[in-house]
This record gives structure tokens, sequence and C-alpha cells, in this order.
């Protein structure tokens, strides 16, 4: 991941912080461990306990706490933090299950990036892009990445924001404040740690890690019964319309939703009569679902929170906003104006009514 230029204010705190990083495989690489010592030994007993920690604190929050990652967290829980990490990506790639790939790899990208908005030296976020491979260079305010990079990376983000036409572009550069930069390394973060996700991982390390094992398997079938595999009664999502089958299947994809997007999808559902935890299951397909954050958003759109019910937006507004997908030769009849009109039209000449 990167290259392997140093940086001055590169501490041990963090290897801690960005455990990826060249620096912090280097800094393991100084300790002289072996593969059996961190699986098996008991001086590493704290750190497959925190590797197991990061994983499930990623299934239950979609989000991992920085543990030892401060400045004066003593040595030895600094190495431990650093160890849980390749700890933890063993541990996820024993279970074969994509979701929880995608959602550990979510959570680990959320830790980075609120990391990063704490740091007060923007060269070391420009050091941790580096060790991303994104390399970006300061103007000003400002920080620019070369726009090949930026495309690259915003690929899955379909918001109107993160479209090339609407940067601001110069010389071959995209120009961006550093929140947006932060924003950019975030979802690479995302992409690095996905990317190799599942390990190979033999017998011998899944029998070492076994108890570990039993623990994560659980966490995450009670998420899934909770939330992802709820019965979703009499709603037949054959019938959807394709704008709102595709924005499901991004969802599930863990692809970036607009916010445009995920209030159509919300509103499309509460109407044709999703109660509020059949939302919740829709959004729960996503790897970066949080029950929390889902349900205010949800309770805003269906009117819980401002008494005011938003309607879904017809086919003029999803067309404009790119939200309308592939129409088909329904959609293209003079009177299809709504993507409800297209489901109750749908619906009517279902067979099973
Ligand atoms: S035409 Fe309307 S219903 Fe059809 S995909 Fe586009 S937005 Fe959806």
């Amino acid at each position: 991941m990167g290259s392997d230029k140093v940086y001055m204010e590169w501490r041990p705190e963090h290897n801690a912080r960005y455990p990826f990083s060249n620096q912090a495989k280097e800094f393991i690489s100084q300790h002289d461990l072996t593969l059996e010592s961190i699986l098996t030994s008991r001086t590493f007993g704290m750190a497959r306990n925190r590797a197991k920690e990061r994983v499930i604190e990623a299934i239950e929050e979609g989000r991992i706490g920085g543990k030892w990652a401060s400045r004066d967290a003593h040595p030895s829980n600094q190495l431990t933090e650093i160890v849980s990490y390749p700890l933890a990506r063993m541990i996820v790639s024993c279970v074969d299950d994509e979701f929880l790939h995608r959602r550990y790899a979510l959570a680990e990208a959320e830790n980075v990036s609120s990391f990063l908005h704490n740091e007060d030296d923007m060269d070391l976020v420009l050091g941790v892009g580096n060790e991303l491979g994104l390399v970006g260079s300061t103007a000003g305010k400002e920080i620019t990445v070369n726009f090949l990079d930026f495309i690259d990376i915003t690929r899955d983000m379909s918001a109107k924001e993160w479209k090339l036409v609407n940067q601001d572009l110069r010389g071959g550069r995209v120009h961006l404040d550093p929140s947006k930069f932060i924003r950019l390394l975030k979802e690479k973060a995302f992409q690095e740690v996905l990317k190799d996700l599942p390990l190979e991982v033999n017998q011998d390390i899944k029998r070492a890690l076994s108890g570990i094992l039993e623990d994560v398997t659980e966490k995450l079938e009670v998420l899934k019964e909770k939330f992802v595999d709820q019965d979703l009664g009499e709603v037949e999502e054959g019938l959807f319309p394709p704008c709102i089958k595709e924005l499901i299947k991004k969802q599930a994809e863990g692809k970036n939703l607009s916010h445009e997007a995920r209030f159509a999808l919300t509103a499309f559902l509460h109407k044709i009569g999703f109660n509020q935890e059949q939302i919740i299951a829709i959004f729960s397909r996503s790897p970066d679902f949080r029950v929390d954050l889902a349900s205010y958003q949800i309770e805003h759109v269906i009117g819980k929170v401002s008494s005011t019910e938003y309607t879904p937006p017809g086919c003029g507004y999803m067309k404009t906003g790119g939200i309308c997908h592939k129409p088909d030769d329904l959609c293209g009849a003079d009177w299809m104006t709504h993507p409800l009109t297209y489901y109750s039209y749908k619906k009517k000449r279902s067979p099973q009514d």
C-alpha cells in the first residue's frame, strides 16, 4: 500500500492509528514476530482480544474505537493495537461472509477518517494519503490530487458533489478543501482494506482462532437476524421500478448513496407500506449500516421527527438527480411520471393478486 516515503513527524502512536501503513509494518518487522507467536503465545493474548474487539465493534457499531492510539499510550499497548489489525483481518477472513468483509472494511475506514479529522498536522494527513496510495499536494489552504486518482477513488460515490464536472479542476489536478480530501482518504482506506479480503487462511490459523471465530459468528448472526434477514412480508421487490431496484442493489453492495437517493428510497418504501422496521431491514443490507443513524434519517422522512411526511420524488426529479436508472419499456410510457405509478401498475397486473 502506498510509497515508502518517510515522514519526519511519524511517531509510534501513528502506527497504532494507521496500522495498514508501511511504517507500521516496518515497526512490526523490527519486533521479530512469528505468525505462531501472534496466534498462540500468551504474550499476544491481549492483541488477540483486541482483534476480536475490533471485529465485534465493526459488526455491532459499524465503527472501531481507537484504543491505545494516543501519544501517551504505553509502547506495549501501542504494539498490541498495531498487531491487532493484521489479526483482525485474519479473523474476518476465516468467516466466509462478504457482508462481514465489507462491514469490517468500512469500520476501519471510519476509524481512519475520525483520526485524520483530529490530526493538526496537514503533512501527516498527506503522509497517510501517501501510505494509502493517494498522493496529495498542498496549494495554499487546499489539497490537490491527480484527476485520474480522483475518478478512480470516487467511482462508487454517486452524490453530485463527487462528480468530476463539479470539481475545481486546474491543470489536471482537482482542488479540494482538507475535509473533502479526508473524505477521499476514507473511501480509499475502505477500498484498500477490502482489496485483499478474504486473505488466505489455513486450517492452523482457523484452529488457533476458533474460540474467537465462534464469538464473532454469533454476533454476526444476531445482527443479521435482527435486521438484515427480516421478513418483508407481502412486499414484492420484483415489481419495483428499475431505479428503486438499483438503489437497493447499491445499498446491499455498500456503495455510497447520495442524500437524494437515500431520501427517494426511504420515501418510496414508506409510501408503498413499509413500516420503519422493514425500511431499516433494507438499509441494514448495507455494510455501513448504523441503526441509530438509519433510524433518525428514516423517522425524519416518514414524518416522525418533524411531522412533515415527505412524498417520494417523481421521474423528473429522479432523472435530473441522476437517480433514474436504465428505464425499461414501461418507464417509456407517456403517462409514466412517478416510480409509485410504476409499482402500482405492475402490482395490479401481478398474477399473485
Ligand atoms: S423512468 Fe421513473 S420509474 Fe422508471 S427508472 Fe426512471 S425514475 Fe424510475
